[in-house]
């Protein structure tokens, strides 16, 4: 059910809508937007009668939903949702957000130099993972809580806001506790105990895409997070397994339109995982503006020959300053100019 108030609701009916909502045993998810307040319905089973709603002061209409999603959608939020990291970065924004880092972080002294150069080349967030999803358990697994401590350091002295993956719910606490933004990887995207949590969380969540799920999977994930309250998720297309063996994963450029169809939050693209390949990072990153995204998440390390993990798709420190330089004027090409 999505109850759209009518453009002059004051905050009081608004109220008293979801009040009346709560009443029903169910959780109204009111979404101000330009226009007109929209409040999503959840919790319910079956179809909710419309006529509950249809009489109350300040509703202009209440409409059955009949896609499986109810919060992600355009019809709740015609506009785009900008989402605020940290106090005062934004991601869905006219500005193009750029989120640089290693794969891991490995020592302060890797996680210090590579923080210092991509903010000169202009990054706003800082990537690091403390806590790794490895395929082998052998494989280096991360600092733990010592490299959250790491980034939060570097947030401190470099101003950048510092997105880190949660592994489970207990990490979510610790990036809360440490971070800016709470990424929820790729292995993860359907762990629903994880993406409740996340939905309690604070902080804002980038979810990325799995390894093998299509669009209606990916954006179902995003309505578990938001189904608990949490409204401040960016979605990140990161590549999918396909027959292809020349790269990582398959790039899926095509899902940043195909999201933007259906639903207002934004889409990043991530480059470093979607190919696995130094040499095609810089041209996807491309792509990936060109298509549309709001922003890029990029793996960089100062010395990716010595990298404990994913060194062969991590761009030098002098690469990614040129890779900004390339993306900017695509993103200012493609970017329509202000009327008037
Ligand atoms: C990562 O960002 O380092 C990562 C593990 O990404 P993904 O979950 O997309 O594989
Ligand atoms: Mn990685």
């Amino acid at each position: 059910m999505l109850i759209v108030m009518k453009s002059d609701a004051t905050d009081s009916q608004v109220e008293a809508v979801l009040r009346v909502v709560e009443q029903l045993g169910f959780r109204g998810h009111p979404m101000p937007g330009a226009t007109r307040t929209a409040i999503g319905v959840t919790g319910n089973q079956g179809a909710v009668d419309p006529s509950h709603f249809e009489n109350l002061a300040g509703v202009a209409e209440a409409i059955r939903v009949s896609k499986p999603y109810k919060l992600i959608t355009l019809d709740l939020r015609p506009e785009k949702t900008v989402v605020r990291v940290g106090g005062d970065a934004t991601i869905g924004g006219e500005e193009l957000a750029m989120i640089a880092g290693p794969c891991a972080i490995e020592s302060r002294a890797q996680a210090f130099a590579i923080a210092e150069s991509v903010r000169r080349s202009g990054a706003r967030f800082f990537r690091g993972g403390a806590y790794k999803p490895r395929t082998s358990p052998y494989a280096f697994q991360g600092l733990g809580e010592e490299g959250l401590r790491i980034l939060a350091d570097v947030r401190d002295a470099y101003g950048l806001k510092i997105v880190t993956e949660a592994l489970d719910e207990a990490g979510v606490d610790l990036v809360e506790k440490y971070g800016d933004m709470i990424q929820i990887g790729a292995r993860n995207m359907q762990n629903f105990s994880l993406l409740r949590r996340a939905g309690k969380a604070r902080l804002p969540v980038l979810l990325k895409r799995g390894l093998s799920a299509t669009l209606d999977e990916w954006l179902l994930a995003a309505e578990y997070v938001m189904a608990e309250g949490n409204y401040q998720i960016v979605l990140c297309e990161r590549g999918i397994r396909t027959f292809a063996d020349h790269t990582r994963n398959t790039m899926d450029l095509a899902a940043i339109p195909a999201v933007r169809r259906i639903s207002h939050l934004p889409v990043i693209v991530d480059p470093s995982h979607g190919t696995g390949k130094n040499f095609m990072v810089t041209p996807l990153a491309r792509a990936g503006v060109a298509v549309g995204a709001d922003g890029l998440i990029i793996e960089v390390h100062d010395q990716p020959e010595h990298a404990l993990s994913d060194g062969a798709q991590a761009l030098t420190l002098d690469q990614y300053e040129e890779l900004v330089r390339e993306v900017r004027s695509i993103h200012e090409v493609i970017t329509p100019a202000p009327v008037g």
